[in-house]
């Protein structure tokens, strides 16, 4: 039995050694970029003429990778080749598959601030954001490496005499795996390792901001002895080879992980059944947030200020969890309006491989502009800017964390997902018209409160709406195993990543009846499956 599953630390950069190790990661990497990667589709390493390039985005003239395309036709092979290679990995011991995990945790261990390095690269993560991923993608593969040992195990139903009767949890079949950029190591890999280690075989789509940290992920795979087509890795465009693979009638599911707008798409097309398609498709879709801090009257509001501003522009505020609103009572307004204003002043906007730095630059042009749309829409609309608003799109896509005050409920700032760092400000008349007031939007994902009132903290348990609630402390940092990570409403499908019913989402329970004698088990007789 491995030992009990603990989150890995994240590593403490004022330790010189740490911070030297990581400084050596970088100029690694550094040496590194610019490189062309492959297609791999069982096995074997594809190049195409259509190419895409991912950006350092605090360095727009850095090209950190170069990957070739996928076509329709490759796009459809590899869920062919998944298909192919599912008739023998769903038959592996389901230990085989645990014991792959494991190595793998133990490889991204030893790179981690290389690992890290990359994300710093491709994603303009600081090094403590950076840290953060991986030591969530490393957690994703120990928890469900330990999961997959639970399910493997008995569970026990009720028995008949002059019955056998067993459940056991088999694999889906084919899965397409696409990931959003913002945790791209994390969520990859977590997605990832959850339908190998259940048995599955997967077409894996990195998002095509951040496919270069996925190529480590997948050498990674390979070097621990994953199967050639265990795991297909395929970059292109979402909309062209993403629909191909969703489309696919040999796909039998979709873990997705992205925005609204996209996660729909991929839930109306997989509800549509192809020609040759033998079942209903399941679509496990993360998609975005609108979170909101509360802000009590009783507050301690120090507290709270620190935690709305480390959750509004924590990696730029694109994170899902991040705080896009405070919703702050009337009587505590102006004192947490500069209290945010204080801690938003000291964020160091800069490289992100510099070690001081606590925030970057956003990941593309097209979020550049959106976000800068967003800022302008919410001075419009009456909200006013008490701190940042600028921006600087030269060398990379700067934005200053920015605090909007009086912004009305229902506006469009307040309603719709920015992701990036732009905070909305609400004034709640009392604490009823506060939680009426994060209630008031489509999505459900994480939220918090911050009070000194045991029954107000009692209400929002019953009434705020959301997946991931936090009282009194920050709204991002879910951890693997200790906060199940999942939203309601348009936040999706409420799958609870890191936890312990999210294997299942890959799994389907197959129940065996067998007439035997009234003492013979032929479970006691073959042991178990692992
Ligand atoms: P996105 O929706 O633009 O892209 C997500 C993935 O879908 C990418 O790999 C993209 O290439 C792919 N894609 C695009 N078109 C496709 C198509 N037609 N078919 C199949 N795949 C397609 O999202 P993003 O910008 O990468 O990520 C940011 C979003 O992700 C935000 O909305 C954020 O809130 C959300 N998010 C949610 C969670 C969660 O757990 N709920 C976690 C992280 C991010």
């Amino acid at each position: 039995m491995p030992a009990e599953f603990r989150n890995e630390p994240f590593t403490d950069f004022t330790n010189e050694e740490n911070a030297q190790a990581m400084r050596e990661a970088l100029e690694k990497v550094k040496a590194q970029l610019g490189r062309d990667y492959p297609l791999v589709i069982g096995g074997e390493r594809i190049s195409t003429e259509g190419k895409l390039e991912s950006i350092n985005p605090a360095n727009r003239n850095q090209v950190v990778g170069r990957f070739s395309k996928a076509t329709k036709e490759l796009a459809t092979r590899a869920v062919d080749t998944a298909f192919e290679t599912f008739k023998t990995w769903r038959n592996r011991p389901a230990q085989e598959r645990v014991d792959l995990l494991f190595r793998v945790a133990g490889i991204m261990r030893e790179r981690k601030h290389e690992l890290s390095a990359w994300m710093i690269h491709e994603v303009a993560k600081t090094w403590a954001e950076a840290d953060g991923d991986t030591a969530e993608a490393i957690d994703f593969c120990e928890f469900y490496a330990r999961e997959m040992l639970r399910y493997a195990g008995d569970h026990p139903l009720v028995q008949v005499s002059g019955e056998q009767n067993d459940l056991d949890y088999v694999p889906l079949g084919v899965g397409a795996v696409i990931p959003p950029w913002n945790f791209p190591l994390a969520i990859m890999a977590g997605m990832t390792v959850a339908a190998v280690v259940t048995g599955n075989t997967v077409v894996m789509k990195p998002s095509s901001d951040a496919p270069t940290i996925a190529f480590k992920f997948f050498e990674i795979l390979e070097e621990a002895g994953m199967p050639a087509g265990v795991v297909n890795f395929m970059t292109g465009s979402g909309a062209e080879v993403g629909d191909v693979v969703v489309d696919h009638p040999r796909t039998r599911f979709i873990a997705f992980t992205g925005s609204k707008e996209i996660g729909l798409r991929v839930n109306e097309r997989a509800a549509k059944v192809n020609e040759g398609q033998i079942w209903i498709k399941r679509v496990v879709a993360e998609m975005g947030g609108k979170d909101a801090i509360i802000v009590a009257d009783d507050a301690d509001l120090d507290e709270a200020a620190t935690g709305v501003v480390q959750s509004a522009f924590g990696f730029q505020g694109q994170k899902c969890s991040a705080c896009s609103r405070a919703i702050i009572d009337a009587k505590v307004y102006d004192s947490m309006l500069e209290k945010i204003v204080e801690r938003t002043a000291k964020i160091k906007l800069d490289d992100p491989t510099a070690p001081g730095t606590n925030m970057s630059a956003v990941i593309n042009e097209k979020a550049f502009k959106s976000i800068n749309g967003y800022i302008e829409k919410g001075k419009s609309d009456g909200g006013r800017v008490i701190i940042g608003g600028g921006s600087d799109g030269e060398q990379g896509f700067f934005i200053e964390p920015t605090v909007i005050a009086d912004v009305k409920p229902g506006s469009t700032i307040e309603q719709e997902e920015i992701f990036g760092p732009v905070l909305a400000v609400i004034k709640a008349n009392d604490y009823d018209d506060a939680l009426n007031i994060a209630n008031d939007t489509q999505f459900g994902l994480t939220g918090a409160v911050y009070s000194g009132d045991e029954a107000k903290l009692e209400r929002a348990r019953k009434e705020f709406h959301v997946g991931n609630l936090y009282l009194n402390r920050k709204c991002t940092g879910a951890l693997v195993g200790v906060h199940p990570f999942g939203g309601f409403n348009m936040s999706g499908t409420d799958s609870k990543a890191g936890g312990r019913d999210y294997l299942l989402l890959f799994l389907q329970a197959k129940v065996s009846a067998e007439k035997v004698g009234a003492t013979t088990s032929r479970r006691a007789d073959a042991g178990t499956a692992i």
